[in-house]
């Protein structure tokens, strides 16, 4: 239960978006936003404060951040606009970038891919960071270079964004339906496998029963399943148990029907040759022939009883 519970929030997790935040760019403090672009917070560091972080951009120098920045700033007055610095990825770690960007006074720092592609969440050992930072993709960092120093920025927190109520249910409905059906094939699968390894014979096994051709005195003799005379130089499958039968009556018989002897049930696969009806065995009297004939014939005869049976029920339960 616990794992099925643990599948469906994956389910969900997996089927819903990722939380993203936004970088905005403004033509000046008290224009209408100009620019949006998606961003990822650091998994160091502080949060971006709700309902976002106003500053002004600045430009690293140098670009990679990674050495101590040529470029401080005052970021004491608590009246001025806050500074945050842009810097690109690549050369060294992104902690080491916001490091210097926090030691060169800045309130928060973007870092923007060097490749396009997908934006990431960067993380690393962020202990003594204090200031937050933001990952934005390589085509936001272009706008930014462009942007020119100074220009009006506010970052906002990641969040996931707002489904509306039919789509988020829509969306539990699909995980419960594929998590129905998941645990329905594996049931099914289960069932099968066990099916086939227990109780029915696989081809591989049944192929690896003796074979031989019917005899002319057995002509007299019949196959307890077909209820049909062996005629001479047919082909039959003789089991360990030395019952047999026609060979194309006991194959699909225990592969499709049950994997056991129909006349003495023992699993041909698991039974040991009886050494009973052995020809050496009776001369040598040490078995009794007649006695044990008799209750073979006793057997097959009930064998053939079942199947008629059987056959009846079934005709009966398909016009059901
Ligand atoms: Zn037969
Ligand atoms: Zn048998």
């Amino acid at each position: 239960m616990e794992r099925a519970v643990i599948l469906v929030a994956a389910v969900v997790l997996a089927l819903g978006p990722v939380a993203q935040g936004d970088i905005i760019l403004y033509q000046s403090k008290y224009d209408p936003p100009e620019r949006e672009f998606e961003s990822v917070e650091a998994r160091f560091g502080p949060d971006i404060p709700d309902p976002g972080l106003d500053g002004v951009l600045y430009q690293a120098d140098p670009l990679n951040g990674c050495s101590p920045l040529k470029n401080p700033v005052n970021n004491t007055n608590p009246t001025a606009n806050r500074s945050i610095v842009y810097m690109k990825r690549d050369d060294c770690k992104f902690v080491e970038k916001v490091r210097n960007a926090q030691l060169a006074g800045y309130a928060a720092a973007i870092i923007y891919d060097n490749e396009n592609q997908d934006l990431i969440q960067m993380s690393g050992d962020g202990t003594e960071i204090t200031i937050p930072s933001v990952f934005v993709q390589y085509h936001t960092g272009a706008e930014l270079l462009s942007a020119g120093e100074k220009t009006p920025v506010t970052l906002t927190p990641d969040m996931f964004p707002e489904w509306p109520q039919y789509l988020t249910t829509m969306a539990a409905s699909a995980a419960c339906g594929v998590l129905l059906f998941a645990m329905f094939v594996v049931y099914r699968r289960q069932r099968h496998h066990h099916q086939q390894s227990s109780s029915r014979m696989t081809s591989r096994q049944a192929m690896k029963l003796e074979t031989r051709t019917a005899t002319a005195e057995e002509e007299e003799d019949q196959c307890c399943i077909c209820l049909e005379n062996y005629q001479a130089s047919e082909t039959l499958t003789e089991l360990p148990c030395r019952h047999f039968f026609h060979k194309k009556c006991i194959t699909p018989w225990l592969m499709e029907r049950d994997r056991v002897c129909p006349i003495c049930k023992r699993d041909p696969v698991t039974t040991e040759r009886t050494p009973l009806c052995r020809p050496d065995a009776v001369e040598e009297g040490q078995v009794d022939v007649a006695a044990d004939d008799a209750s073979i014939n006793a057997s097959e005869s009930d064998v053939a009883v079942l199947l008629n049976e059987e056959a009846g029920e079934a005709a009966t339960n398909s016009t059901a």
